[in-house]
């Protein structure tokens, strides 16, 4: 059976490119599976304290990106939302697979060059190992489905390596606990616990760019505000910012084909095409041969018409803290009996003894 499993960071600033990336689409994917949306606030703490901000600020922000799920529409009665650090089986399950990995696997992880930057000597060990906690998150749930923008691929395709090893060195063990399902694993027939999970990328916004720079992706990181977005940003500060995005001289091209070359128009269009739930030929249909100056009025115009509705909920959400704890609860028990369930399942595979 599906389960659908995806988590964003409590990091401040959250943005179109994680809303359109992928809180937008978890809305669309709770209609037809059962669904667990995590506020990865573990994660939040791999990169330097003055970064994440400090115990205050991770409070504020884990209530802020569970405010944003729920005013997306993310249904927390039907489906889980809680915060990762209440349930310490990921903790627990990212240890093993801590000793599941490869160094030379972590070794090629992108992510962690950009955000380590030149000072890699002093990045965190938990920024090196963060994918393993990821793929602890994932398979905690043994989730097959992961909505997520595209940067997150790779961290995806490490979680499907670490599933495949685990499965491939404790087959035996997996079969005489009975706990496998027969799968193909090059020409052998190997007892697999864990799924090979299916990333779930694309669409318009799979990967939402900067609007200062476009080569560099859309980040919460990003020290300038007028880069992005932001979900709690006012009409005038949207408008604004789309105001000032950055843009060739050129008109919008006829077709899609003429976008390839020019990253901060296919960027603005692709947003556009997301907004409307559409693809960016629509878009060029209505939009090509026109200027800049007819294009962005009706981009700022649309992402205050659909963004503004979710700020405010936010904001009212926000406005009771104990509402939004009681959810984060809610949820943290249901997901424990559903991790621990897994997590006794994987310390028989691996010999630890328990009663
Ligand atoms: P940070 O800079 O702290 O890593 P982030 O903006 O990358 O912040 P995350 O919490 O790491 O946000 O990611 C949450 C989700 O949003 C992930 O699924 C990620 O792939 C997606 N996402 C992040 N940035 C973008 C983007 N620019 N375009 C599309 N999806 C994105
Ligand atoms: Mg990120």
């Amino acid at each position: 059976e599906p389960l659908v499993f995806s988590g964003v960071q409590p990091t401040g600033n959250l943005h179109l490119g994680n809303y359109l990336g992928a809180i937008r689409r978890w809305v669309a994917l709770q209609e037809s599976n059962n669904c667990i949306y995590c506020v990865v606030d573990q994660h939040a703490i791999t990169q330097a304290l003055s970064v994440w901000g400090g115990p205050a600020e991770l409070m504020r922000n884990t209530r802020e990106v569970t405010a944003a799920f729920l005013a997306s529409g993310i249904d927390a009665k039907k489906h889980i939302v809680f915060n990762q650090s209440r349930v310490h089986q990921h903790a627990e399950l990212a240890w093993i697979f801590n000793c599941v990995a490869r160094m030379g696997w972590l070794n090629r992880m992108t992510q962690f060059k950009d955000k380590a930057g030149k000072d890699r000597e002093n990045a965190s060990v938990g920024l090196f190992t963060y994918p393993n906690l990821m793929a602890a998150d994932i398979l905690a749930y043994r989730a097959t489905h992961v909505p997520v923008g595209e940067d997150q691929k790779q961290h995806l395709e490490l979680t499907r390596d670490i599933a495949q090893k685990f499965n491939t060195d404790f087959s035996d063990r997996i079969a005489e606990l009975g706990l496998g399902v027969e799968t193909q694993s090059g020409d052998e027939t190997i007892a697999s616990f864990f799924p090979l999970t299916e990333p779930v990328i694309g669409g318009p916004a799979a990967r939402v760019m900067s609007l200062r720079d476009g080569t560099k992706k859309m980040s919460k990181s990003d020290p300038s505000d007028l880069s992005r977005i932001n979900l709690i940003d006012d009409a005038d500060t949207i408008s604004k910012k789309i105001r000032k995005a950055k843009t060739d001289s050129e008109p919008l091209p006829s077709d899609v084909e003429g976008l390839k070359e020019r990253p901060e128009a296919d960027n603005l269009v692709g947003i556009y095409a997301a907004l409307i739930d559409s693809d960016k030929e629509s878009v060029i249909r209505d939009f090509g041969g026109q200027q800049f100056s007819v294009f962005k009025p009706a981009l700022a115009d649309l992402a205050v018409e659909k963004l503004s509705p979710i700020a405010a909920e936010m904001r009212r959400i926000s406005a009771d803290s104990g509402f939004v704890d009681s959810i984060l609860k809610d949820g943290g028990e249901r997901a424990s009996v559903l991790a621990e369930k897994t997590l006794r399942n994987v310390r028989d595979i691996m010999g630890f003894l328990q009663d």
